[in-house]
């Protein structure tokens, strides 16, 4: 809670002093104030007490008066008031009355005719009020202030009446009180100091005063002053000033009987004296009081500095210090006490902080140094990793100029494979060509009729250039299968028939080394390229062959393998067999083991390209051999389910060429003059047929559109266009669309084959040609003149 005023801790505690404090104060004004009215209404009894005391005294003068006037109305010797006696008796009356200064008899009409003091002369008193109400009967008459006319000194006169004859009074008596006595006897009312006491008549003037008569009896009063008050008849005490201004308390008491007398009396305590006691002592007590709350709050003060705010001054200077990380930081503790409980509170806790802080300075310091060890250890290992790092990066880069420079060598190998198989296809193409001659011509001879020795020459001529045939063959298949470009086509193979065929081509072969060939439980079928599948087994079976002793036997057999997925056609001979150390080398390319220093003809090819042809089937293949005892070549191929429609090889054509009568012409497109020739001699076997040759590919087509043959043979290689493109253009003309096209040509790729079948193509012979496909084609498009032809079989 926020409180109003000062903030701080010693000027709160004396405002708190203060507050407490005010109650006495105020008790102390309290009690002066009731102190004053004590005073005040203790005064105003006293001063009524006085002044009625004053009242009956002078009401005792005027009552003495009267009866000595009483007295002396009987006495004889005023019943001669007008002898000179009487003046002598009131003479010798008044010498005893001090208070009195004549003694006189007045006769009805007012004059004086006895005075104690002699007037020297007549005086008249008649309108003097005594006189009148005395004459009016008044058993005792007062009058007012006046100065006797007589004794020329301020009185009072009291009279009574003289009785007459008749009862009405022939007289009046009078005696004339002095004022001085009279403020003689108010002197003698035991006034306290600075105290007043003042008579007035009925006319408010001033009869007798204390003190100081001279000065104001026979004066009047204004209005304002107790004078004006005590003539309008006030009875009740009040402050007023006094007929010489100053200002008292009065209280009132009327003379005697007012009625006779008129006289009012007033006595007044000088105030400022009535109240100087009062404020003396309620000074002192306002100093005592004053002294001791400036003591109370001196010693508030010091002892706030000494036992409140110096301990906590101390303990926030404590509390800074400890803040300040002074941790040695302690307050004095006094003895006793909250301050003291929470000073020892402070140190304890100090104490504890600086326990704690030494602790936990000492636990960060040892967690610093594990921090900076593992720190160290961090900064090893980050530069272990970091040599690690560069180690791997540099292993990375060395792997990646590793990876470059197989990636070059690669590109380098694709680039020498691309430029090898460039090469293989170049030198097959320009190999097959003069191959194309030599095997033409040579099968042209042997169709001829010739000598025995010419004969054997002209096989000797066929024998070299098939195997040359066959090397460019294996060379380029093997390169295919190199580069992945070799394609095959499965379909589901009747192994009986290619078996079949197998045998009776190799028949000859057999015959001439006198080698058995043996096959039984052939059956099955296979999902294989009828064509590969025929080269894989011819060349096993040859082997088997050529490899073998006379007499000797190639058994083949098929059975079934995991499970009856695969078939498995095994080829056994009789040979020397193949040593286990050898084994391993033999599906290598160009590997003949030692064959080649042998009179058997080989290349090395035929195994390594059976195996992957095998393989790219589907298959796997294998070899048992003992040496001495004949070895054992199998191969599997997965088996087609049964029941398919399984191809079998086509038939070769019987040996031999019947010459036939076909008439019709065919053109030739061809620039290499021998590969005219041949066909041209070829061409001599059918008479009835005239060829028309084109050595360029417009011409061609002139002479195609010009002459409309049967057949046109297309070579590829010429020198204006392309073959494609004359094969394009003849079967875009409408002339010459329905001419078959033969296409003869050195390329063997079988993509641009199909190529061209698909472009229009009847067919494709590959160079060298066999003369008896040759003629198959030429029979089967030109006309046949004479349905019986006659079989010239030259062999
Ligand atoms: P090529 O028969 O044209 O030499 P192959 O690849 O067909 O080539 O055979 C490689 C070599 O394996 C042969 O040269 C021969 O030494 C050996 N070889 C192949 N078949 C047999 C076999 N049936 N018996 C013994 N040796 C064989």
């Amino acid at each position: 809670v926020r409180l109003p005023g000062p903030t701080g801790l010693r000027a709160r505690l004396l405002a708190l002093l203060l507050v407490a404090l005010a109650p006495l104060v105020l008790i102390i004004v309290l009690l002066a104030a009731t102190a004053w009215t004590r005073i005040y209404s203790r005064a105003e009894d006293q001063a009524g007490q006085l002044a009625r005391l004053a009242a009956a005294s002078i009401a005792d003068q005027i009552e003495g008066t009267r009866e000595l006037l009483a007295t002396l109305a009987v006495s004889d010797e005023l019943a001669q008031p007008r002898s000179p006696t009487c003046s002598a008796f009131l003479a010798q009356v008044l010498a005893t009355q001090p208070a009195l200064l004549n003694v006189a008899v007045v006769d009805g009409s007012g004059w004086i005719v006895c005075s104690a003091v002699d007037p020297g002369r007549p005086v008249n008193v008649g309108d003097r009020s005594y006189f009148r109400l005395a004459m009016a009967g008044a058993p005792l008459a007062v009058g007012d202030y006046q100065v006797g006319r007589v004794t020329g000194r301020p009185t009072l006169n009291v009279a009574i009446p003289l009785g007459g004859p008749a009862g009405s009074p022939r007289g009046v008596l009078f005696a004339a009180i002095s004022t001085q006595h009279l403020s003689d006897l108010l002197a003698t009312a035991d006034l306290p100091g600075g105290a007043a006491a003042v008579v007035v008549d009925r006319r408010g003037t001033i009869v007798a005063r204390y003190p100081e008569p001279q000065t104001f009896v026979g004066r009047t009063g204004g209005s304002g002053t107790v004078i004006g008050a005590l003539t309008a008849g006030a009875n009740v005490p009040a402050v007023l000033p006094g007929i010489d201004g100053v200002s008292r308390l009065w209280a009132f008491a009327p003379v005697g009987d007012l009625a006779i007398t008129g006289l009012r009396l007033a006595i007044g305590f000088d105030e400022a004296a009535l109240t100087a006691d009062a404020l003396r002592s309620f000074g002192l007590a306002l100093g005592l009081g004053t002294l001791v709350v400036v003591a109370a709050l001196a010693f508030a003060w010091y002892g706030a500095r000494r036992f409140v705010v110096g301990p906590l001054a101390d303990l926030a200077a404590g509390a800074r210090r400890l803040a300040g990380g002074d941790l040695a930081a302690r307050v004095p503790v006094l003895d006793g006490g909250e301050i003291a409980e929470l000073s020892s509170a402070f140190n304890e806790m100090a104490a504890a902080l600086e326990e704690r802080t030494v602790h936990l300075e000492r636990l960060v310091a040892e967690r610093t140094a594990a921090l900076e060890r593992s720190r160290r250890d961090a900064e090893r290992a980050r530069r272990a990793a970091e040599e690690a790092r560069e180690a791997a990066e540099a292993l990375r880069d060395q792997a990646e100029r590793a990876r470059e420079e197989a990636e070059r060598a690669r590109e380098e190998a694709e680039r020498a494979n691309a430029a090898k198989s460039e090469f293989l296809s170049r030198m097959s193409h320009e190999l097959r060509t003069p191959l194309n001659a030599i095997l033409g011509f040579a099968q042209l001879l042997d169709l001829d009729d010739l000598r025995r020795d010419q004969q054997e020459a002209v096989h000797h001529i066929l024998s070299g250039g098939r195997h040359l045939h066959q090397l460019i063959n294996d060379v380029l298949d093997i390169s295919r299968i190199e580069s992945g470009e070799l394609r095959i086509s499965t379909e589901p193979v009747d192994l009986r028939a290619t078996v079949d065929e197998v045998a009776r081509l190799l028949a000859p072969l057999a015959q001439e080394r006198q080698v058995r060939l043996a096959w039984e439980d052939a059956d099955g079928v296979v999902v294989a390229d009828q064509q590969r599948l025929t080269q894989v087994l011819l060349n096993l079976v040859s082997n088997g062959i050529k490899y073998n002793r006379r007499g000797g036997q190639v058994r083949v057999a098929v059975e079934a393998a995991g499970d009856g997925a695969f078939r498995r056609i095994i080829v056994e001979d009789d040979g020397p067999g193949i040593p286990p150390a050898l084994q391993a080398r033999l599906f290598a390319p160009f590997e003949r083991l030692g064959a080649e220093r042998t009179e058997v003809q080989g290349t090395g090819l035929g195994l390594a390209l059976s195996k992957a042809l095998v393989e790219h089937m589907g298959g796997r293949m294998g070899v048992e051999s003992e040496p001495g005892r004949g070895s054992r070549f199998w191969f599997e191929l997965p088996a087609a389910d049964a029941g398919v429609a399984a191809r079998t090889p086509a038939p070769e054509p019987a040996e031999g060429i019947p010459a036939t009568e076909h008439r019709g012409a065919i053109l030739y497109i061809e620039d290499n003059p021998s590969n005219f020739r041949l066909i041209e001699r070829a061409l001599d076997r059918r008479p009835g047929i005239e060829l028309i040759a084109a050595i360029q590919g417009r011409l061609g087509l002139e002479l195609a559109r010009e002459h409309h043959p049967n057949l046109i043979l297309l070579d590829l290689h010429l020198p204006d266009l392309s073959g494609e493109e004359i094969l394009a253009r003849l079967k875009a003309d409408p002339t010459t669309r329905e001419i078959p096209v033969v296409i003869l040509s050195a390329e063997a790729q079988p993509g641009l084959q199909r190529r061209l079948l698909d472009q229009g193509a009847a067919a494709f012979l590959v160079k060298p040609i066999d003369l008896r496909a040759f003629f198959e084609l030429v029979d089967r498009y030109t006309e046949s003149s004479s349905a019986e032809g006659s079989e010239e079989g030259d062999q």
